[in-house]
């Protein structure tokens, strides 16, 4: 038998280009199952070709550091057959470890496949020595290197697999895992090398026209270690490249959903805004007529919102409107859409199977929205009207939806707030009437439509006439006496309310300057003004031009402002109040106890006279509580120096009852309905004779 010897140093290279082969083959099962389906293939083709490549170089290289006493080559033919092997069975290996999943018996027959290709790329290698007679190999051995194989090429399917994907923490892993293999794949190779018998006088038959090994061995080493390295090289810069691009592609998509968010909501309350809120009822009326099936489009505004931002700023205005956006998402279904439409006003989709499911919604939004809210240390109660239309029924575009349950919700304002109406054919008339009326409006001063009359005003308990209140009417001509409830709202909107109060202001001030001539010396008249009046920087000029004009005296004239209006923007209302007030105009704070006064400000104000509302009065003596809430007032006035008047007196008890609780003056139908300035000075002269 012959004996062979190893060459240390190409061992060493062997087991080195094992490892590092091995290395290769984990990073591409790693590319491979992390690529995109395109570039699958690619990677599998590349990585066998690479992964081939180094197990067999790393046993042929074996080959070469083993060398018999005989001279010996290798068939180039035969040779390259193995290569072909090894790169086939690096193909299968590379193909398992990229399925999904890997279950045992997969592995098992994987481990089975590539170890018999291990083996066979082996015993091929050794039959391109083509040896006379022919190599001799030990059954026990041989057995050993096929079992090695086997196990081996288990265990490197087995760790490739877990070893996918990316990740700081893989890479070490994947570093000691390609020792284990590298480790296996070289035990195996010498095994079989051990398996192997030459006879004595054995000839190698490729030894003359085949390859010397001389040279062979360092091109294989050098030519394989660059295969492989240009191999890594391309997966790594490729997943660099990859993250960054996934990087790049991850944070525009983010940009772009952070843009279209901030583009289709609203950013105070983070609902759906009015484009949003658009596309929905675009959809909501695709689906429904697909489906046959219909929705409710509910129009909500809040009641008393405004009153809450004029008292305490808009900042806790947005706390407000925050909390009630949060409380309409949980107040309705999980099928419905709540919108903001701007400002106080929200809109809520809601498929429904017929129109009176929709009120079942509307109950549960009032509800949750009438539970008071608590802001910057307040207590804050609002409610909504809501308006809802129903599609097919009530429109059939979005714009009709809309502006038909907007025009319910003006119904359910109209009818008392904090409920709901269903859009009706006439609402859409009252909206129509409404343009009309503002158009009519426009005219009604220069056409001497509007008219003044007068409500007197008593000293307590009984008279005598201390002055009157100035009270708006339209004399329309088709549609007849207009009260101002009507129709102030409209001129506040719209800004007519302007000269509409200088008007008011110009004749009540002429009638008052003709009364006071007639001998009714000490009355005064008191004029309401609306808060977008008293906003009006040319007030204070008006007023006192006004005065001037009639050589009136200041002091003979009251202006009448609400609670929430002087409690508006604080400071402003402040100052002009004190050139009011420093011009000798007195001023009177109107419908007292609805707004939210604040009493530290209350004392600020340079104001003559408190007005009860006349909510208050209605019910006395017989509601407690409204007893309870005049007394206060009473008290409140007494203490900060105001004269107290209650309006809306109607009864006889509610005037004794006043009296007995400090009220200073009365104003109310028991004692003088608003009259026309001719019929005035008749009913004040038969009220002094009663009193007298
Ligand atoms: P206000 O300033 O609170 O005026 C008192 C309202 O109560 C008047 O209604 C008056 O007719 C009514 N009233 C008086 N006594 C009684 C009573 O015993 N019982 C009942 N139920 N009501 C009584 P009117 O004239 O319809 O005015 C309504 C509101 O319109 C006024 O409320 C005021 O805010 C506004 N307004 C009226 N005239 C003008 C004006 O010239 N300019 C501005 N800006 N607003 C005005
Ligand atoms: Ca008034
Ligand atoms: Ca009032």
């Amino acid at each position: 038998m012959l004996f062979g010897t190893y060459s240390p140093a190409l061992v060493i290279s062997s087991v080195i280009v094992a490892v590092f082969a091995s290395y290769t083959a984990l990073d591409m099962a790693g590319r491979i199952s992390t690529a995109t389906a395109r570039a699958e293939p690619w990677w599998l083709g590349g990585g066998a070709t690479a992964m081939g490549i180094g197990i067999w170089s790393m046993h042929f290289v074996g080959m070469l550091a083993f060398s018999l006493p005989i001279a010996t080559g290798y068939d180039t033919g035969i040779t390259l057959l193995s290569l072909v092997i090894a790169v086939a069975l690096s193909a299968f290996a590379l193909w398992i470890v990229c399925q999904p999943t890997l279950p045992v018996s997969r592995l098992f027959g994987g481990a089975v496949v590539m170890g018999a290709g291990v083996a066979s790329m082996h015993y091929t290698g050794m039959a391109a020595m083509r040896m006379t007679p022919a190599i001799h190999y030990d059954s026990f051995m041989f057995a050993a290197s096929v079992a090695i194989a086997i196990a081996a090429s288990g265990a490197a399917l087995w760790i490739a697999f877990r070893l996918r994907g990316e990740g700081g923490h893989t890479r070490k892993l994947r570093m000691g895992a390609a020792l284990v293999m590298g480790a296996a794949i070289v035990g195996m190779h010498y095994t079989g090398m051990l398996a192997a018998e030459f006879p004595v006088g054995s000839i190698c038959r490729a030894a003359r026209d085949g390859a010397s090994s001389l040279w062979l061995a360092p091109v294989i080493i050098v030519g394989t270690l660059a295969v492989l390295a240009i191999a890594l090289i391309t997966s790594i810069l490729d997943l660099r490249l990859e993250a960054r691009t996934s990087v790049l592609a991850t944070s525009l998509a983010n940009a772009n959903r952070e843009l279209s968010h901030l583009a289709l909501h609203d950013s105070l309350t983070q609902l759906p805004n009015r484009v949003l809120l658009e596309d929905r009822l675009d959809r909501a009326i695709g689906a429904a007529e697909r489906q046959g099936a219909m929705f409710a489009v509910m129009f909500l505004d809040l009641d008393g919102f405004k009153a809450v931002n004029d008292a305490y700023g808009h900042r806790i205005g947005d706390i407000l409107l925050r909390e009630v956006a949060q409380r309409l998402g949980k107040a309705v279904r999980g099928e419905d859409t709540v919108a903001r439409f701007g400002g106080d006003e929200f809109v809520v989709i809601a498929p429904v199977l017929e129109a009176a499911d929709a009120a079942d919604v509307a109950q549960q939004i009032l509800r949750a929205v009438e539970t008071p809210v608590t802001a910057g240390g307040h207590e804050l109660r609002v409610s909504c009207s809501i308006g809802i239309a129903m599609y097919p029924g009530d429109g059939q575009d979005q714009h009709e939806l809309l502006s038909n349950a907007d025009a319910a919700m003006y119904h359910a304002k109209a009818s008392g707030r904090a409920r709901f109406s269903y859009f009706e054919t006439s609402m859409q008339q009252d909206v129509h009437d409404q343009l009309q009326l503002l158009h009519d409006l426009r005219s009604a001063i220069a056409s001497g439509q509007l008219i003044l009359h007068y409500q007197p005003k008593f000293r307590a308990p009984r008279g005598p006439v201390i002055g009157a209140e100035a009270l708006v009417r339209w004399q329309h001509p088709t549609l007849g006496l207009i009260p101002p409830g009507d129709f102030i709202p409209l001129a506040e909107k719209t800004g007519l309310i302007v000269p509409i109060g200088e008007w008011v202001l110009d004749q009540a001030c002429r009638q008052m300057k003709a009364w006071l001539d007639a001998g009714n010396a000490g009355w005064t008249i008191a004029v309401n003004l609306s808060s977008l009046q008293f906003g009006h920087a040319g007030l204070v000029d008006t007023v006192s031009d006004t005065l001037a004009r009639h050589q009136l005296a200041p002091q003979s004239l009251t202006l009448e402002i609400t609670e929430s209006t002087a409690m508006r923007d604080v400071e402003a209302s402040l100052a002009t109040l004190d050139k009011l007030n420093s011009m000798g105009v007195k001023i009177s704070i109107d419908d007292f106890g609805t707004g939210y006064s604040s009493l530290l400000y209350l004392k600020r104000l340079p104001a003559t006279e408190l007005k009860i509302d006349r909510g208050f009065v209605r019910d006395l003596p017989q509601d407690p509580e409204d007893a309870a809430i005049v007394s206060a007032i009473v008290a409140l006035g007494r203490t900060l120096n105001l004269t107290i008047v209650a309006e809306g007196v109607e009864t006889q008890q509610q005037q004794e009852f006043l009296t007995t609780l400090g009220c200073n003056s009365f104003q109310g139908y028991l004692l003088g309905r608003p009259m026309s300035a001719e019929n005035f000075l008749e009913a004040a002269a038969q009220a002094s004779e009663l009193t007298s």
